[in-house]
């Protein structure tokens, strides 16, 4: 069977399209998916706006995408567990299994890693914010019935944030703070929170996704737009045991060294610039901090479905918009506009 797929594709800076791209037969190995929803990711965000995020540089046409769920179309591959029908969430890594970092069971740091709609590798892997596309099989995680795909499709970003907790290590009893209020930073509160802190702080420059934060049961909202003398003041009140760095920002990062208690633990989620950036990194050695990255997610995918579909995290209410597929261009601008949107989902129609 041939068949051609409509899909967002990203040319330039502020160029996406909707473009018909043909497909081939279903690959040996291959299983072919069916769009059902997909969120609109802070990534997607930097390659619709400069064709690039962090170091990675769009550099040909790139079909943007990797939050995303559906159904099994087609199979064309020993898929134990998968049926034409399926509605499935779509694991966008896909890892070698066979490298050191896989063999040490951090397939997130894979040597021969592709993610869909990543510039990353080159070829780039495309994503997923397309009518059709193929996958493997150990990509497609089955959904139960009761879950809707919009759902499903954030297990990705769930994944990074308790791949985040995970990196902070034991967090029980602590009390937290949080740069950058988006949907990654909102998603890492609740994760936390179910892992049993004592408390947390929100730290942004914008007010929307601040008074977001305030419904979620961040525990201290702090406006640092005007600078960040108000968040030093609670920190000597009330130290913070952890940092979750989640704005990809070198303000947000000094932030962080400049807050963060003596001994204690910055989790880097946020993608930095690319290049280098100025930081007051020395008070890294004379503050004794654990400054540790956290890059996409390894076996918590999995985790974030079981949890989206027994109501351990609710991850809809983060949902502003949804806007059909067709429409991926306006949708990317509504998603931008950090006033109006926490989360914008994709929709089949
Ligand atoms: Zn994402
Ligand atoms: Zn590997």
């Amino acid at each position: 069977m041939t068949a051609s797929a409509l899909a967002a594709t990203l040319f330039g800076p502020e160029d996406l399209r909707m473009i018909e791209h043909p497909l081939g037969p279903l690959a040996p190995g291959m299983v072919r998916i069916r769009f059902g929803a997909a969120g609109i990711c802070g990534s997607d965000m930097h390659y619709f706006r400069h064709a690039r995020t962090g170091d990675f540089v769009v550099k040909d046409p790139l079909i943007l995408g990797h939050e995303i769920a559906g159904e099994v179309a087609e199979i064309n591959a020993d898929a134990p567990g998968l049926k034409v029908g399926q509605r499935v969430a779509v694991n966008p890594s896909r890892w070698c299994g066979h490298c050191a970092r896989c063999r040490e069971g951090r397939a997130n740091l894979c040597e021969n890693i592709y993610f869909m709609g990543s510039a990353s590798k080159y070829p780039h892997m495309q994503g997923g914010f397309a009518t059709l596309f193929d996958a493997v099989p150990a990509q497609c995680v089955p959904v139960p019935d009761h879950v809707p795909l919009k759902a499903a499709a954030l297990a990705e970003p769930l994944a990074v944030c308790l791949h985040a907790v995970r990196r902070a290590g034991d967090i029980a009893g602590k009390r937290i703070v949080l740069f950058g209020s988006g949907p990654i930073g909102l998603l890492t509160l609740l994760a936390a929170k179910r892992a049993g802190i004592a408390s947390s702080a929100m730290v942004d420059i914008a007010p929307a996704p601040l008074a977001f934060a305030a419904r979620l049961g961040a525990d201290d909202i702090v406006d640092v737009s005007g600078g960040d003398d108000g968040l030093k003041d609670l920190a000597a009140r009330n130290p913070f045991d952890v940092a979750f760095e989640v704005s990809g920002t070198a303000a947000g990062l000094a932030s962080a060294i400049a807050t963060v208690r003596r001994g204690g633990t910055i989790v880097q989620i946020g993608n930095l610039p690319g290049g280098s950036i100025p930081v007051p990194a020395n008070a890294i050695m004379a503050k004794e901090i654990d400054f540790r990255g956290s890059f996409r997610f390894d076996r918590e995918f999995d985790e974030a479905i079981a949890l989206i579909a027994d109501g351990g995290v609710d991850v809809l209410q983060l949902v502003t918009a949804e806007r059909p597929l067709a429409e991926a261009p306006d949708a990317l601008r509504l998603a931008l506009d950090r006033s109006r949107s926490v989360k914008v989902v994709l929709t089949a129609n």
